[in-house]
């Protein structure tokens, strides 16, 4: 037996585990014992490299900025040409603009015009703002009052040479990518992407395209699927609809093991109902099914099929969408090689109607968050919540979560939110 079977095993036998009602923060915590990140990696151009995993830290080549350089415009001075009290004038000796700095040297009793971004000249050490100054002809007139040092960005002030700019494991993202060229920087190693196989269970499915016969519906788990998993960067397998057929279904969970580092499917683990899934599963690898304790979503079952990993996602298409964000997400991070993880935010909004809910699971209802014209947050729920309705997760823009203990929610109370989109 291996480890991850083997800790999957022992993992039954503790106090706590409860697979009838497995509370969703120990589901959680049990997945990310067994993930271990893919190391392979490769080099992208910079541009292309938009939205992956950094497998190297990206370290400093040169200061940032390159040069002791003005943050105002102004004049740049040597600070002893000044005076403590009344004002002097100083010749303008030329210009440091941004990109054309002031050649030569500067005689006491000089200063130099200098605009943002300018190098400071040689000898000059502080910047008086050009609204503190008198300018007339080829002099300036400066008064009292000054510091030493002012209105400069020093070299190396934001990254010094030899600094770390980015860690191994971040995500990139725009600001990141523009960091990086910023150091004239232009290829970078990244971590191969995660291939992620994924497959429909159902007689009752047919795939858009086809006629459904009566009693047959469209197959959705694997178009929200294929949004979700592109989103999160990874390369997709789509193995279409398999029936409730102990040998298709045997074939598809080798293939897809063989093929991918992740297998996903949808439906066919409610207990009782598909039994032959479990019992396939004991013999192609180490799985194991949890009705978890919380609404939608309640069957999920994980575990590994040879060196995949699988995720065994309800069958319904809002259960599938609330499993994917609550579990999948982090889980396909970490093992893309993402490091740290955090968890998707959440805060607290005012829920504007009366909720209904049960104590002893917690519930991910469809809100719709919305300001009003005081400023504040409030939040109300998309209407039905049953976990087939799909257009209940396509309304909302974010989860209303619910914990335990809770039971229903009375208007004007404190409610927990997990915004479904982020702005970069
Ligand atoms: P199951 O867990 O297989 O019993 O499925 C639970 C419910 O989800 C049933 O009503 C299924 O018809 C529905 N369902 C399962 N798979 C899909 C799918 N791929 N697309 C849409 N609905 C599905
Ligand atoms: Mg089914």
């Amino acid at each position: 037996m291996n480890e991850s079977a083997q800790n999957l095993r022992e993992l039954s036998c503790a106090d706590d585990y409860d697979p009838n009602s497995m509370p969703v923060s120990k589901a959680r915590e049990v997945i990310a014992r067994f993930l271990a990140p893919v190391t392979a990696t490769e080099r992208l151009n910079l541009r292309a490299a938009l939205g992956r995993v950094l497998a190297e830290d990206v370290v400093s080549p040169l200061n940032v900025p390159a040069n002791d350089n003005s943050a105002m415009d102004g004049y740049a001075v040597r600070f002893a040409d000044l005076k403590g009290e009344g004002s002097v004038a100083l010749k303008v000796a030329g210009t440091s603009f941004a990109g054309v700095p002031f050649q030569g040297a500067l005689k006491a009793g000089e200063c130099v015009r200098i605009m943002t971004g300018g190098v400071m000249p040689n000898g000059t050490d502080t910047i008086v703002m050009q609204e503190h100054v008198k300018a007339e002809q080829d002099r300036v007139t400066i008064g009292a009052g000054h510091k030493k040092g002012q209105h400069l960005r020093r070299a190396g002030e934001d990254l010094g040479t030899g600094q770390v700019a980015l860690k191994r494991g971040i995500v990139l993202r725009p600001a990141d990518i523009g960091l990086i060229s910023s150091l004239g920087i232009g290829e970078v190693s990244v971590y191969r992407k995660l291939r992620v196989a994924f497959f429909s269970t159902g007689d009752e499915l047919v795939s858009v395209g086809s006629q459904p016969k009566e009693g047959q519906i469209f197959d959705s788990n694997r178009y929200t699927l294929h949004g979700m998993l592109s989103r999160l960067g990874c390369e997709v397998l789509d193995m279409g609809v398999v029936r409730d057929d102990p040998m298709l279904l045997e074939k598809a969970f080798k293939d897809a093991a063989s093929a991918a580092d992740v297998v996903i499917t949808s439906g066919g683990v409610s207990v009782g109902e598909a039994d032959f899934v479990k019992v396939l599963l004991d013999k192609l690898g180490e799985v194991v099914f949890w009705k978890i304790a919380m609404k939608p979503g309640r069957p999920l079952a994980y575990g590994k099929i040879g060196h995949a990993h699988f995720f065994g996602l309800p069958g319904n298409p809002v259960s599938v969408m609330v499993t994917f964000y609550q579990f999948v997400r982090d889980a396909l991070l970490v093992l893309g090689g993402a490091n740290p993880v955090e968890p998707i935010p959440t805060f607290t909004a005012t829920c504007s109607a009366r909720l209904k809910k049960a104590p002893g699971r917690t519930e991910f209802q469809r809100g719709i968050l919305t300001q009003d014209a005081a400023g504040n947050w409030s939040v109300r729920v998309t209407g039905e919540q049953g976990s087939g309705i799909l257009r209940s997760m396509s309304e909302a823009n974010c989860f209303i979560i619910l914990p335990t203990d809770q039971g229903n929610v009375a208007p004007g109370s404190l409610v927990e939110v997990q915004v479904l989109e982020g702005i970069v």
